[in-house]
């Protein structure tokens, strides 16, 4: 389709930016929106609000200083006046004319000088005057204006995509196709795709003005519907297709039954009796099982899935485990091997990761190919190597956040055979509507409840000078018999460069001012929650450079695992036994300084988040976190979730070595708070936002162009039934040639938006 405004060389750069088609740009919504009808007056404004405001240029000037240049504009309006004050601006000369009338939005900041105001960095748009041409005049002034995201540079600002937008909706005036059905935007009280296109972007006058900016118009509303409809309907679809697949029927009977008595070493909780109960119900039915297990650290997935893998061994059926680490999969092989022990049938366990030496591979996989291996436990290796198992009935995937992954254990079964039965356990707590709304093609076991005999965990937040009462308390601790990890963000050295870490990079740390650079505004996605406005600024904060000099972290840099494990080796924790753990130790070490740390040698390990996941040793007491402000709350909780793991009372020590950011105070405040892993999940997916909750890329999870998942969860919900309900029962109200539009869109959004289809 051709679209004015838009060249060859336009088109190059929307399609940079993830834009192809006239559709696509169409659902490039308003970021916000700038109310022109009622502009605010200079003197309704106060100090701490966030606001547009329209005035005439009074004065510019650049203004050079020994730190920098700073350009500085007067707005004026009747008596009163503001400045906005713009960093390393130079770009801004000769731009702004006195006379002129311009558009700003930014904080409001309180000023010392005769203006009762400032902005700090606004945005900002010169409004045409009586000579600029008539539609800009009508798309600009007097109305509510939608302000964009830039889609390259200054060209493709705003009042580009106002123009192009505003066309492009005059030429499918009345032609834009429908693609959901008429009755279910009825009943739900929606309005039709056209409309709803139209007032999103070009909102009617007298739209409720705070509805817009909550993208909660029946526009959005709609909008966001439809979106989060096809991502529902694909996720529906795909199960419903998974349980048209050949499984296995496992047989559970009393056999089953002693076997699994014969190894459990205590009494289940209520919970895991649940979660076994639902995935043994999904083992016996001859369709392939697809369940996810959630559970918080600490709550007992393990014994869980060495049941459902007794159930398919019991059956003649091979199981395999993997976990996400070498640490992990080899402690799973040694519980695994210790508890099997009391079986009568004496099942034989294979260990099979990366790093054991080619012989012992190709003597482990001959093992497993003939079947004379009936437990596999492993790292990624087991798909990797190319490990083709004899009879394969169930894969537990420990800690599984690449979903990537799950398409690829047809790798493991050798052809013609049944899809094995799959179980996913995550100790990621994702609030329950995302999950389940989310992870539409997983069903769903929750471990909602700890094993008995567990007494909270004391957790304190203390600023590292007070480190000495620490390691004293860390003394005391190892005098009584217990343990103690240390956890550092870095290996070695000051940078944090190191792929083993998984900072949430809310922090501005590039630039510790605090001060928003327009660069940062841009990165956000439209209909996403913009980023806070940046913090209150004091005058001698003004130049980024200056402050990037004072920033301790530029003299002092991180502490590292490497460095401090000396240092308390040979100072404050003398005469204890202390051990190193870290990413870059080869297998074999790794694995002897857990097993030490294990049978209580070690008396304090000194680690990176290597042992962030699974890591179990139940008498370890003490979680020490140094720069704990500079971890995010998911890992903090995986990381407490090392202690507490038997009777006697434990501690997670929260020790900060820098000045604390607002959300990395939130983080550690809600540490202290709560130890709810739920509940510490939502703020996470409050204060990231989905993509980095989830690791969007990563987990393979679907971008939204307009949806926001934090935001719209109630029509998630929504969407989710809908779906369920089109897939299920043809509605009465609804056409033929309606559902085929539905089912022609579903296969092409899922193609091309979410690219999740899965093969086969
Ligand atoms: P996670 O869910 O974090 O993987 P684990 O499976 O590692 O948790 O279990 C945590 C600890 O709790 C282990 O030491 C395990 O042996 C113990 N445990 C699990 N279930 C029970 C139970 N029902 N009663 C007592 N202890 C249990
Ligand atoms: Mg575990």
């Amino acid at each position: 389709m051709y679209v004015r405004g838009v060249g060859p060389r336009v088109a190059e750069m929307l399609r940079a930016k993830g834009i192809e088609t006239a559709e696509d740009l169409l659902y490039h919504l308003p970021f916000r929106y700038e109310d022109r009808q009622n502009p605010r007056s200079l003197d309704e404004l106060k100090a701490g609000e966030t606001a547009s405001v329209i005035a005439e240029v009074r004065g510019a000037a650049l203004l050079r200083t020994r730190k920098g240049s700073l350009f500085e504009m007067t707005l004026g309006q009747g008596r009163c006046v503001m400045k906005c004050i713009w960093f390393h601006a130079a770009y801004l000369e000769g731009k702004f004319h006195a006379g002129q009338t311009v558009a700003v939005y930014g904080k409001v900041e309180p000023s010392r000088s005769a203006s009762h105001f400032k902005m700090i960095q606004p945005q900002f748009e010169i409004l045409p005057d009586e000579s600029a041409d008539a539609q800009t005049r009508l798309l600009e002034v007097g109305r509510i204006t939608p302000v964009y995201e830039s889609l390259g540079g200054s060209r493709l600002a705003s009042r580009w995509q106002r123009k192009v937008i505003f066309n492009l909706l005059e030429t499918i005036r009345g032609a834009a196709p429908e693609c959901l059905p008429r009755a279910i935007l009825e009943r739900l009280a929606l309005p039709d795709r056209e409309t709803a296109l139209r007032e999103a972007h070009f909102p009617r006058e007298g739209t409720p003005f705070a509805q817009l900016q909550a993208a909660a118009t029946p526009a959005h509303r709609r909008l966001i519907f439809e979106e989060l409809f096809f991502l529902e309907l694909g996720l529906e679809l795909k199960r419903r297709r998974m349980k048209e697949r050949a499984g296995i029927a496992f047989a559970t009977n009393d056999k089953v039954r002693e076997a699994i008595r014969e190894v459990l070493p205590f009494h289940p909780t209520a919970a895991q009796k649940r979660a076994l109960g639902e995935i043994v119900a999904d083992m016996r039915v001859p369709t392939p099982m697809r369940r996810l297990l959630q559970g918080d650290v600490g709550s007992g997935k393990t014994i869980v899935a060495l049941q459902a893998m007794l159930v398919a061994m019991e059956n003649g059926y091979q199981a395999a485990l993997m976990a996400p680490t070498e640490i992990l999969a080899t402690q799973h092989f040694l519980a695994a091997r210790k508890l099997l022990e009391r079986s009568s049938r004496k099942p034989r366990i294979v260990l099979l990761t990366g790093s054991l030496d080619e012989d012992r591979k190709r003597w482990n996989r001959g093992m497993i190919n003939r079947g004379e291996a009936q437990l596999v436990i492993g790292t990624h290796a087991l798909i990797e190597e190319k490990v083709e198992f004899d009879r394969l009935g169930l894969v537990v995937v420990d800690e599984q956040h690449r979903f990537g992954v799950l398409q690829r254990f047809k790798l493991m079964k050798k052809p013609g055979q049944a899809e094995p039965d799959v179980l996913v356990m995550t100790a990621t707590p994702i609030p329950r509507t995302l999950a389940l709304s989310l992870y539409g093609d997983l069903d769903l076991s929750v471990l909602d409840e700890l094993p008995p005999g567990r007494t909270p965990i004391v957790t304190r937040r203390v600023t590292d000078e007070r480190a000495g009462e620490v390691w004293e308390f860390v003394r005391k601790q190892v005098r009584l018999g217990r343990q103690a990890y240390v956890v550092y963000p870095v290996i070695e050295g000051t940078k944090d460069d190191h792929p083993e870490l998984d900072f949430s990079q809310d922090e501005p740390m590039s630039d510790p001012s605090g001060i928003e650079l327009p660069s940062q505004v841009s990165k956000a996605r439209p209909g996403a929650p913009r980023a806070r406005t940046g913090r209150k600024i004091e005058a001698a904060e003004l130049f980024p450079r200056a402050r990037q000099e004072a920033n301790p972290w530029a003299k002092s840099g991180l502490k590292s695992a490497v460095e401090m494990h000396e240092k308390l080796r040979q100072g404050p924790l003398a005469g204890s036994r202390v051990g190193l753990l870290h990413g870059r130790l080869d297998a074999d070490e790794k694995t002897v300084i857990m097993r030490r740390f294990e049978r209580g040698e070690i008396d304090v390990l000194v680690a990176t988040t290597v042992i962030e996941v699974g890591v179990d040793v139940p008498n370890a007491t003490v979680m020490v976190v140094e720069h704990a402000e500079r971890f995010g709350l998911a890992q903090l909780h995986q990381l407490r979730g090392r202690v507490g793991r038997g009777a006697a009372k434990s501690y997670c020590i929260l020790m900060t070595g820098a000045p604390v950011s607002p959300l990395g105070e939130e983080r550690l405040n809600a540490m202290v708070r709560t130890q709810d892993g739920f509940e510490l999940a939502e703020l996470d997916l409050a204060l990231r936002g989905p993509g980095e909750f989830f690791g969007t890329r990563q987990a393979g999870l679907p971008e939204f162009r307009v949806a926001n998942l934090v935001r719209d969860r109630q029509l998630l919900e929504l969407a989710k039934q809908e779906a369920a309900r089109f897939a299920t029962q043809p509605e009465p109200g609804v056409s033929e040639a309606e559902r085929a539009r539905v089912w022609a869109r579903l296969k092409e959004a899922w193609q091309r938006r979410y690219g999740l289809v899965e093969a086969g």
